[in-house]
């Protein structure tokens, strides 16, 4: 067994976090800590000023290789500044008044596009609306919608469920959760709000089988002087906090 340390600040980063509007982004908390630049690439060769976060910016460009939806699906809107968001919200009041404006954009810091986790997508050849780009549920479009959680993403705001998240239902807007977390959710049927509360009340953590892998879960409480998490020596494994205030451990295993 190793044992890590995680600092207090460590629960504000990590591909797990919950950005809403009771959980703000945590100062300037990007994905992980560290300089933007190195951090964010082109979510799509072809469109290199939308940027998403590296892990999700090489999963998205995968699953559109191996779906072949190259230039069939455009990139429309990925990692956002805080300047940026607050512009966004800005001009929507203006030209679209609140009402609108409180259903589908965030405010500045409840943003998931501040994390350069989350994307919206919209139809290639379509002309695009840059906060409500279409994303038909067939064609390419639902196949990607089908095929999304193989690669980490999960559709944020789906159908039916505003009243627990808030922001109403939005067929664009993919989030990137990792792998097997996206599956999971795909399979249960929970939104991110959900799934972290789901692992925290899973006492004995959560074993998912990928193949040839297995992928144990957990959920931890972090404390305010610092987390110690023991893992395991020769497994891989992936630590993220939930900018609640805990951590999830993913830990890969061979069948
Ligand atoms: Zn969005």
């Amino acid at each position: 067994m190793t044992v890590l340390t995680l600092s207090a600040e460590d629960r504000h980063h990590g591909d797990l976090i919950l950005v809403n509007r009771s959980y703000p982004l945590h100062g300037t908390a990007l994905v992980r800590r560290g300089d933007l630049e190195t951090q964010l690439m082109a979510a799509d060769p072809a469109w290199p000023e939308v940027l998403l976060a590296r892990p999700a910016a090489l999963a998205l460009q995968r699953a559109m290789r191996d779906l072949g939806a190259e230039g069939k699906i455009v990139p429309v809107s990925g990692y956002r500044s805080r300047e940026e968001q607050e512009k966004i919200y800005r001009d929507s009041l203006e030209e679209n008044g609140p009402e609108f404006t409180k259903k589908y954009v965030a405010l500045p810091d409840r943003s998931e596009h501040q994390t350069g986790l989350a994307i919206d997508l919209g139809e290639g050849g379509a002309e695009l609306d840059f906060i409500r780009p279409s994303f038909p549920d067939d064609g390419i479009c639902g196949l990607f919608k089908k095929e999304a959680a193989r690669y980490g993403f999960v559709l944020r705001y789906p159908k039916g469920r505003e009243a627990v998240m808030g922001i109403a239902y939005e067929p664009w807007h993919f989030r990137y959760v990792g792998c097997p977390h996206a599956s999971i959710m795909a399979e249960k049927g929970m939104v991110l709000e959900e799934y972290l509360e789901y692992l925290e009340n899973c006492a004995d953590g959560l074993t998912w089988a990928e193949g040839e892998n297995l992928a144990e879960i957990r959920y931890i409480h972090g404390g305010e002087n610092g987390t110690e998490i023991a893992v395991p020596e020769n497994c891989p494994y992936q630590v993220s906090g939930d900018n609640r205030e805990g951590f999830i451990i993913t830990v890969w295993r061979r069948r």
